[in-house]
Parts: C-alpha cells; sequence; structure tokens
C-alpha cells in the first residue's frame, strides 16, 4: 500500500509544491472580483498577484559579472543571484568562441536539428559533453528546461510512475506533467517513502531528482537513491544542474539505467541543456523527445561558447576557479555543499524587505517566494561565484550581518549557517 500521505496523481497531474507557476483562474479570487470576460479575469489575476506579495517583474542589471548598475534607480550593486558559477560568462577564451562561431555560421541555426539546423559544432559539443561526463552520448537541447521536459516526455509512457522528490525544479515537475506516466511524489530527500512508492509501481518506474536542489543548494541522498533503483530496476533521471561543486555521481552509478541532465546556462556560461547517457537511451531521445525535434536547434554560437568553457572546466584553471568558488562558499556557509545559500525567512514581506535592506547595502539578493518555494519559506537565495571577488563577499558578509538580526525567521529555524 502506498502510504496516506503520498502524493500519486494520474497522468498529466502533479502534485509537487514547487514549480506551479501563478494560474490564470477562471475561479473568483477572494482578492478581487472576477468578470465574464477575459480582460476582466486577467485584471483579477494581476490584482490577486498583487495583493499578496506575489507580483514579480524582471530588473535590468547593465553588467558583465556581477558588479553592474541597476538601471531602473542606476544603483550600483554586486549580484549574489546569478548561476554564473564560475564566471564563464565572460571568459575570454569563451567570449572569443562566440564570436568566431558568429562569424562563421551567422546567428542562428534555421531550423531543428534534424532538419537542417546542425553544424559541425554541435556535433564537436556533443562529444565533448558525452567525454565529460563519461558517458556514451550526450544529446543538446535548446535549454535544461526543455531538456527536463524531452527526457521525462520520452520515457515517461503511460503505464509508467514517475517516483519525483519534492522539491524538484520546475522544469522536472512540468516535464511529469506532460509525461503520459503516473505521477509520485515523495518527500524530500526521504529514501524510505521512496522505496514504498518503487515497491508499489504498477510498471516500470523512473526515479527522478536534483542533484543539488535549486532552491535549497542540499544534495540528493545519490547512494541511496541509486541502490533503490538499481533494486526496483528504476531508470534514474539526475538534473546535475547546480552540481559545479559536485558530488560527483559517477561512483554511484555503476552499471544503472541512468540519464544524467544538465544545463549550459550555469557552469558552462551559455544556454542550453543536455542528456548524457548511454547511446540506445541517447538515440531513443534524438527519436522521441519533442522538445528535441520541434524546436530550433541551439545557435552556434551559444553551442561554441560552452564547448569552449568545457575546456576552461577540464583544465587546471577549472580547478582553480572551482577551489575559488569553494572558498567563498566556505566564508558564507562553512560546511555548506553548494554555492546556493538559503536564508529562509517565512513570509514574504519578510523575505522581501530583508532583500530590500541588503540592496541598499549594494548586495542584490533577490526574495524568492512561492510558488517558486514552498508556502512559508520565502528566502533570500544567495548565489555565488568564482567571479566575485574576496572584497565582494565580504561585502555581502557584513551586509547580512546588519541586516540578519532585523529579519530573523518566522519560527527560528536556520537552515544553514551564514556567518
Ligand atoms: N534544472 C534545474 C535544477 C535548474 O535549476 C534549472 C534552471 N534554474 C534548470 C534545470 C533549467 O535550466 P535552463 O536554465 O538551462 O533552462
Amino acid at each position: 500500500m502506498i502510504g496516506d500521505d503520498a502524493v500519486v496523481r494520474a497522468p498529466g497531474a502533479s502534485g509537487q509544491v514547487t514549480g506551479a507557476m501563478p494560474m490564470l483562474s477562471a475561479t473568483p479570487t477572494t482578492t478581487a472580483p472576477t468578470g465574464s470576460t477575459w480582460s476582466d479575469r486577467v485584471a483579477a489575476a494581476n490584482t490577486g498577484l498583487a495583493a499578496g506579495a506575489r507580483w514579480r517583474r524582471p530588473l535590468t542589471f547593465d553588467a558583465r559579472g556581477p558588479a553592474g548598475v541597476l538601471t531602473e534607480d542606476g544603483d550600483e550593486v554586486v549580484a549574489f543571484a546569478s548561476n554564473d558559477y564560475l564566471g564563464l560568462t565572460s571568459h575570454p577564451a569563451v567570449v572569443a568562441a562566440a564570436h568566431e562561431a558568429l562569424d562563421r555560421w551567422g546567428t542562428g541555426s534555421g531550423a531543428s536539428r534534424l532538419v537542417t539546423g546542425s553544424r559541425p559544432v554541435h556535433d564537436a559539443l556533443e562529444g565533448a559533453l558525452a567525454a565529460h561526463m563519461g558517458t556514451e552520448r550526450a544529446v543538446v537541447f535548446p535549454t535544461g528546461f526543455a531538456a527536463n521536459l524531452g527526457v521525462l516526455s520520452a520515457f515517461g509512457q503511460p503505464g509508467v510512475r514517475i517516483c519525483s522528490d519534492e522539491l524538484n525544479h520546475a522544469s522536472i515537475v512540468d516535464g511529469a506533467r506532460l509525461a503520459r506516466a503516473e505521477v509520485a511524489v515523495y518527500r524530500h530527500r526521504d529514501t524510505d517513502h521512496l522505496a514504498t512508492l518503487l515497491a508499489t509501481s504498477p510498471g516500470p518506474a523512473i526515479v527522478v531528482t536534483d542533484l543539488v536542489f535549486s532552491m535549497d543548494g542540499d544534495v540528493a541522498p545519490l547512494p541511496d537513491i541509486a541502490e533503490l533503483c538499481r533494486r526496483h530496476g528504476a531508470l534514474l533521471l539526475l538534473d546535475e544542474a547546480h552540481a559545479v561543486l559536485g558530488p560527483d555521481p559517477a561512483p554511484h552509478l555503476g552499471d544503472l539505467d541512468v540519464i544524467r541532465v544538465g544545463t549550459l546556462s550555469k557552469t558552462l556560461g551559455s544556454l542550453g541543456g543536455f542528456a548524457a547517457a548511454t547511446r540506445p537511451f541517447a538515440e531513443l531521445l534524438v527519436n522521441r523527445a519533442r522538445s528535441y525535434i520541434f524546436t530550433t536547434a541551439p545557435s552556434p554560437a551559444d553551442a561554441a561558447a560552452a564547448l569552449a568553457s568545457l575546456g576552461v572546466l577540464d583544465s587546471a584553471e577549472g580547478d582553480a576557479l572551482r577551489a575559488r568558488l569553494a572558498a567563498h562558499v566556505a566564508r558564507v556557509a562553512p560546511g555548506h555543499p553548494s554555492p546556493i545559500v538559503p536564508v529562509v525567512l517565512g513570509s514574504d514581506e519578510r523575505a522581501l524587505a530583508a532583500s530590500a535592506a541588503l540592496r541598499a547595502r549594494g548586495a542584490w539578493v533577490p526574495a524568492i517566494r512561492p510558488p517558486t518555494v514552498p508556502e512559508g519559506t520565502a528566502r533570500l537565495r544567495v548565489s555565488l561565484s568564482a567571479a566575485h571577488s574576496d572584497a565582494q563577499v565580504t561585502l555581502l558578509l557584513d551586509a547580512l550581518a546588519e541586516v540578519r538580526a532585523a529579519f530573523a525567521p518566522d519560527d527560528g529555524r536556520r537552515p544553514v549557517t551564514v556567518r
């Protein structure tokens, strides 16, 4: 029997607590009246979002690297929010590779990979990614989001159960929704719960998890998950988007059926995503993953930038950049395993106020609110990069120390130790 608290949904549904985007609801809300036209419904939805401190808009940041200007008010700030973990977006060799690709192949690919969009640089990138990951093949997608959609919908066929950690990234949530498999959500990092869901699976199972979770920066219990997959013959989908400082999953994978998803958009400083697997799994993706087949190939310049970044990553310079990033993490959150350091504050208002107070001190750390994170866990999400200077990290620490007393978590919890 599945435990009472297991969330098992019919195909197409998902019980994930994260990743759901604000719905344009046709049902009246308590915060705004709903009319009978679409204009009325849109107005009501927008009013509801604004009233609940959930209104979002992008702030324009004129910057190359972490320091820059918020164009709205001219504030000079240092951003602690990017996923450019090693600063490769502005590495000279990476930028030069993108320039060369632009000059050789032009701006766009012009078609999907299976039509006429494939350039030599796509093949070279896939080969380099496979070598880097230690897999037979890698398949490049336009984004990491598209990679998760493609992999989950390609393998999550009817009769399959997808077991998904409740804090998985939105692209996994949406991929599971798109798949025609049943979706069963397990409690965050709870392998007992996962074991129950696997034991009761009516058919073949897929286990999908972030390796490093995007909003908490904690790590999946991979050895236990791999063992469960082995015991139940489950396919493991591992999203390694944020695993720049490890852990290295390879020692736990052995001969397991596994698809390792990554992004070109964070550590690799470009744009795109990939899935790395054995040849047959990769070939099925090429033939079945709709977010690979029915979309334009990544631009040659993006592919070339990612390829050049891989070269940096696998060199002594890459080791030095990772060590530098690890040293920053050790200063901000000793013992924390990743460059994503959450400071959970509880209410949306508290998180917004703390973010504003940091910004006034020159440190831009956006507030992360539901539905990106579960209700009542709004937070500052500090994200560190090797591109930060020691002085910039000092600025962050001083600013955090000043605002910390004023914005202690609602419930006294502090998930990580911020100095
Ligand atoms: N997976 C995870 C865990 C992520 O955090 C993200 C992006 N935030 C993605 C996938 C999507 O990657 P991309 O930005 O390349 O679409």
